[in-house]
């Protein structure tokens, strides 16, 4: 059987790139990302041009491409808790990096390269896939009414055709629109607002849900999010982190949440991470919350597990099994 091989091939020359083996190797491996880079049956000889930051953006490009293949990705699911009644909403679908050699890797510092090389275009639609599959899977556990929640970048929410490659990949998963909620941020609606509220009404037509994440930090046009066919405004954590410290800050989240009334919309709070600050947002009548203070981002059986904590500490039935305790909480619980 024959065999194609496309091999990159990086050269480091003795002993102008180094005079001792580790760093002709060192060298020519950096050379070998540059080949790879350029595109495969390719070679290239190292030059000092390649310094140490070029060398690490390439290296970690070549990575999440390699993660992309292998599986290397995860999605961890933080709890969205109903403020006052210990009902659950929700979870937010946030992705990880199971590196190989370093360990789990957050978004911040992968995300925004993705989206500079538009690799954000398959994995998107990948964590789109297994939120879908995943909470397929809790549904069918019992979980009747969990929406979980995607963040959307926007090289993904521009690109024509979204609606529908979104609409196959749930399709395939089983799933209905309406356990879907696509988070945006209002930088990324405003390039082009008018585009924007008619791709959003598409998808609102369609039964999916739709949060503008870290509402506060860009700069809304109040004119535009009223015809903003949004369902949740989610107050940015810099907000709740200093509402109590800062009457301007918590001047900001009443407002939200008042606003997001009026407009006939739902608030969450995010980053709550006290007691304090859970009752000080209840009490401004913010109705959604997720922070540590409930729980930090779980891989998924942990997340079951708690569920099951959270409905035992309230109903006092932790000896169940937590398939039973899903069947029989969830549809109690998730109900609003
Ligand atoms: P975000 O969507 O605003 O997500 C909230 C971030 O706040 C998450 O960080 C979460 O772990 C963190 N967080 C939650 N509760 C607390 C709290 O009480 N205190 C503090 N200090 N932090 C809290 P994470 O998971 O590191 O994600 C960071 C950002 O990366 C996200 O911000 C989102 O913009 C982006 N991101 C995550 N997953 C995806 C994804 O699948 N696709 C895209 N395009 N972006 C993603
Ligand atoms: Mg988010
Ligand atoms: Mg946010």
């Amino acid at each position: 059987m024959p065999l194609h091989l496309s091999p990159s091939i990086g050269i480091a020359v003795f002993p102008d790139d180094g005079d001792n083996p580790s760093t002709l190797i060192k060298n020519a491996d950096a050379a070998m990302y540059l080949a790879k880079e350029k595109g495969c049956n390719n070679y290239q000889f190292y030059t000092p041009v390649l310094n140490a930051r070029t060398l690490d953006r390439l290296k970690l490009e070549y990575d999440l491409r390699l993660a992309l293949e292998q599986g290397q990705f995860e999605l961890h699911y933080q709890p969205q808790i109903i403020a006052g009644s210990k009902k659950l909403y929700g979870a937010e679908a946030l992705v990880r990096w199971r590196h190989p050699e370093r360990g789990l890797v957050p978004p911040n510092h992968f995300i925004p390269l993705a989206e500079e090389i538009g690799l954000i275009i398959p994995l998107g639609a990948w964590v789109i896939a297994e939120a879908a599959r995943q909470v397929n899977v809790w549904h069918k556990a019992g979980l009747a009414d969990l929406v979980v929640s995607v963040n959307i970048s926007a090289l993904q929410f521009h690109q024509s055709g979204f609606l529908a490659e979104v609409q196959e990949l749930l399709a395939r998963a089983g799933t209905e629109p309406s356990s879907l909620e696509l988070e945006l941020t209002e930088s990324m609606l405003m390039s082009d607002m008018e585009l924007s509220i008619q791709v959003l009404q598409a998808f609102r037509d369609q039964g999916y849900r739709i949060a503008i994440d870290d509402f506060g930090t860009g700069f809304s046009c109040l004119n535009y999010l009223r015809r903003l066919p949004a369902n949740i405004l989610k107050i940015d954590q810099s907000f709740v982190r200093d509402m109590q410290s800062d009457s301007a800050s918590l001047a900001i989240v009443t407002s939200i949440i008042r606003l997001a009334e009026s407009l006939g919309m739902d608030t969450i709070a995010e980053g709550v991470e006290t007691a304090d600050e859970y009752a000080l947002l209840a009490d401004q009548g913010c109705r959604l919350m997720q922070g540590y203070h409930f729980s930090k981002p779980l891989p998924p059986a942990q997340f079951e597990a708690w569920v099951q904590q959270w409905i035992g500490s309230w109903h006092k039935v932790s000896s169940l099994p937590l398939t039973v305790i899903l069947r029989q909480g969830f549809v109690r619980f998730f109900a609003k």
